[in-house]
């Protein structure tokens, strides 16, 4: 008889908690996983699924108006529906949840409702019960962050903003990451008056120079107000619900909603890790080790809310790396170069590996190739969209060290060109694939 309740206690059923919980279970542990709000966490539910499904609702205005051109008259008139939209994303949410909690439950997890904490190093409180495990996992991700500003209290996050009562008919996007550039292709293709203020002088801070400048161009075709060196000083509600943003300048600006997007923190407040001494950054996160150990030897942490890159499939790979470390006892593998991710803005980024300018700082001779085009469904809908496509190649080995894409598709394209990269591939070897035509895609192979 072990001493522990369980082998594993998992708290936050999100994306990398769930996977673990899973793996670890079918290795033969017994593992408990405590969730305070929903199966399936930030992804699941107010994150990547919402937003993507908010993507391809806000993607058919355009659709309907290219259909013109291609014979399909009378849908340009489409009229958009909220309740619809918002209802029906529900629905998916909530069977997406269930199939999370059926998923843990055939692995034999045990589900413990509720917000749970640490009350020794072996030890998990979740309302009045305590557990013990030999092993606990943190994987509570993060939360929205708005800053503190006169009535910051009005702003909504992506928490609030796929279940709105009313469709905000003028919105201004705070920020200027994944998340604001997304929620502006989003509200601008669902017809909203659409604004997104930005503090620096170009957003998406960290991607590719003309990949940020494409964006920029093509995003402004699309209606969407930028505005970028702004700083919003206060917020205001009007007696009819409207909300007046002043900006530092002491311009206002009358929106129906302002959604704020600078950024996520850390979900440790409240987890009783100082009291342990387990070492939590000043920015909140929780420091690990290789093996996602943290500085107490029972207690480990990854996803979110370690700090790493934010995003599902890394979550998922930690979980992963994690358990296979505790069934073989070699250091845990995980390879955070030349991650592949798709900002799903319109038109989409995809992007892989080196930007040009970080070639250039690493001191890698750099070779750019480049191509800018009109992808052929516009030649004959006229719409003014283009497609960016680049490749960074380092000149003495001639590797393709960063593959980059502003157009349709373009996460779906990049991932393939992530497999080649991760396999090495050369300037040589896209030369010699041969195209698959008529694509966008095969640009990639055709660039010299
Ligand atoms: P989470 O998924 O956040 O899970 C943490 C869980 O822990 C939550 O369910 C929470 O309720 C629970 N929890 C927290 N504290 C406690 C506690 N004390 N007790 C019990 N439970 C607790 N990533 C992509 O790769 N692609 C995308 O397209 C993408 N889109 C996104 C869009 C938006 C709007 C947002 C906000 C994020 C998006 N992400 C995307 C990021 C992705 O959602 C996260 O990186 C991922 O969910 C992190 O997983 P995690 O397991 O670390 O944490
Ligand atoms: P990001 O960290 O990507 O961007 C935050 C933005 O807010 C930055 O532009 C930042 O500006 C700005 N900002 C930060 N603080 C302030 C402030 N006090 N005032 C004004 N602006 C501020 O966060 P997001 O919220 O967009 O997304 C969180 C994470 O979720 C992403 O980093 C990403 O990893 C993940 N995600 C992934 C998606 C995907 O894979 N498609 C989609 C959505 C989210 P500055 O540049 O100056 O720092």
């Amino acid at each position: 008889m072990s001493e522990f309740d369980f082998d594993l206690f998992v708290i936050g059923a999100g994306s990398g908690g769930v996977r673990a919980a899973r793996m670890a279970a079918a290795s033969g542990m017994r593992v408990a996983v405590a969730e305070d709000r929903y199966m399936g966490g930030t992804c699941v539910n107010v994150g990547c699924v919402p937003k993507k499904l908010f993507v391809y609702a806000s993607s058919y205005r355009e659709a309907f108006e290219d259909a013109e051109a291609y014979g399909w008259q009378g849908q340009a008139s489409a009229e958009f529906d909220w309740p619809t939209l918002r209802d029906n994303n529900a629905k998916e949410v909530t069977r997406l949840n269930g199939i999370y909690r059926n998923l843990l439950g055939t692995a034999g997890v045990t589900i413990i409702d509720g917000r749970a904490k640490l009350s020794g190093r072996h030890q998990v409180t979740v309302g009045e019960t305590e557990y013990s495990a030999q092993r606990i996992l943190i994987a509570t991700g993060g939360w929205p962050f708005v800053p503190e500003l006169p009535g910051s209290e009005y702003a909504i996050t992506t928490n609030e903003v796929f279940s709105l009562e009313v469709f905000p008919k003028r919105v201004l996007i705070v920020g200027g990451g994944y998340i604001a550039v997304e929620f502006a292709g989003i509200f601008a293709g669902l017809g909203a008056k659409t604004h997104l203020s930005y503090r620096r002088d170009l957003f998406l801070r960290g991607f590719d120079n003309d990949v940020r400048r494409f964006v920029r161009d093509e995003m402004a075709k699309k209606s969407v107000q930028l505005h970028f060196q702004h700083q919003v000083s206060s917020i205001e509600k009007c007696t009819d619900g409207s909300l007046r943003v002043t900006d530092s300048d002491g311009k206002v600006l009358e929106v129906d909603a302002v959604l704020y997007a600078t950024g996520r923190k850390p979900n440790t407040a409240g987890l009783g890790l100082e009291k342990l001494g387990v070492v939590v950054h000043k920015d909140g996160t929780i420091g690990v080790d290789d093996n996602f150990r943290s500085s107490v030897t029972s207690i480990y942490a990854l996803g979110d809310v370690t700090g790493g890159p934010e995003l599902t499939p890394v979550a998922l790979a930690e979980a992963m790396a994690l358990v296979k470390h505790w069934q073989n006892g070699k250091t845990a593998e995980i390879d955070y170069n030349n991650i592949p991710t798709a900002v799903f803005c319109q038109p989409n980024i995809g992007t892989v590996g080196l930007t040009e300018e970080e070639a250039r700082q690493a001191g890698i001779p750099v070779q750019v190739f480049r191509s800018d085009f009109r992808a052929m469904r516009h030649s004959v809908s006229g719409r003014d969209e283009r497609t960016l496509m680049k490749l960074i190649v380092d000149r003495d080995s001639d590797l393709v060290v960063g593959a980059h894409m502003v157009g349709p598709d373009a996460g779906e394209i990049i991932q393939g060109l992530a497999v080649a990269m991760k396999a090495g591939a050369t300037k040589a070897t896209f030369d010699q694939t041969i195209g698959i035509h008529p694509t966008a895609a095969e640009e990639f192979v055709t660039m010299r």
